[in-house]
């Protein structure tokens, strides 16, 4: 595995390959949801390009920026070991100039994250184009935890006539059912056990589903009872396109929920 550290650096070796690229962006402290996505672009492709980056413009004022995890050690390791080719880690200053070229993420992005984190989506399109542009991959991984994002990155690939495939990755779980995150260290222990009403909602709403129930309202009683003792901030009941329903249309539904425990937000989510 080579570490680059530049962009020219990955434009030079770009430019030598004509093979399928696939690509991982991530902001590192890796864990087995990344590496589910690493397995599935090895698999996939003749080269896999993985990125570790902590976008500073999808952090909003006040957020984890400078908390986030960080585990440069520990990430190359787990690169090397999953047989990537690439691991791109470049520096903030070569990322951005003084005078940027804004994305913006349309009206449908104020839902949900975007009415929460005004301004996230932003930066993150903006980095993630970037990273399309400096790559040039053919296959990108991104991961069904951040629903969200892997529906606005879509859009902006098909908008913006981007020449990549977007891959959606199945959410890797611990074995009692919590989402994996890189923020899940942020909890202790007794948030960390109350953290696990989060998926336990979604299987008790997916069981009732599977019995019959269609109405959203009952579906979110449900899940509202599961958390009941929880700081819940949002559950949402949509389609693919992020439209609320008011009724289960099997194949084409997302619920989402995210819960706050003190300043540490977790996103869960099923797809039905
Ligand atoms: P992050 O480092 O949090 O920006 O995540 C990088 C990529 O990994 C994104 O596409 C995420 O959706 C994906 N990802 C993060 N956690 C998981 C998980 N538990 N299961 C599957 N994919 C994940």
């Amino acid at each position: 595995m080579k570490i680059l550290k530049t962009i020219e650096e990955l434009q030079n070796i770009r430019k030598t390959i004509s093979s399928s690229v696939g690509f991982v962006p991530t902001m590192g402290a890796l864990h087995d949801g990344h590496i589910s996505l690493i397995k599935k672009a090895r698999i996939e492709n003749d080269i896999i390009i993985v990125s570790i980056f902590v976008n500073p413009t999808q952090f909003l004022v006040g957020e984890d920026l400078n908390a986030y995890p960080r585990r440069e050690e520990s990430d190359k390791k787990i690169c090397e070991l999953c047989k990537v080719d690439y691991l791109f880690m470049p520096e903030i200053s070569s990322m951005y100039t003084k005078e940027e070229i804004l994305v913006k993420a349309p009206n449908k992005s104020y839902i949900l994250e975007g009415y929460t984190r005004p301004g996230h989506f932003d930066g993150v399109l903006q980095v993630v184009l970037k990273l399309f542009g400096i790559t040039q991959a053919t296959n990108g991984y991104f991961g069904k935890k951040d629903a969200q994002q892997l529906s606005l990155i879509t859009q902006m690939v098909k908008n913006l006539f981007i020449p990549i495939n977007i891959i959606p990755c199945e959410i890797v779980r611990e074995k009692d059912g919590l989402a994996m995150s890189s923020r899940n260290i942020y909890l202790d222990q007794t948030q960390r056990k109350e953290a696990l009403l989060l998926s336990q909602s979604l299987y008790s709403a997916a069981a009732l589903i599977a019995k019959g129930e269609k109405n959203s309202k009952v579906i979110k009683t449900r899940i509202n009872e599961v958390m009941k003792n929880l700081d819940i901030e949002y559950i949402a009941i949509v389609d693919k396109n992020f439209n609320e329903i008011n009724s289960i249309e099997l194949k084409n539904t997302i619920i989402l929920i995210v819960v706050r425990f003190g300043n540490t937000r977790l996103l869960d989510n099923i797809w039905l």
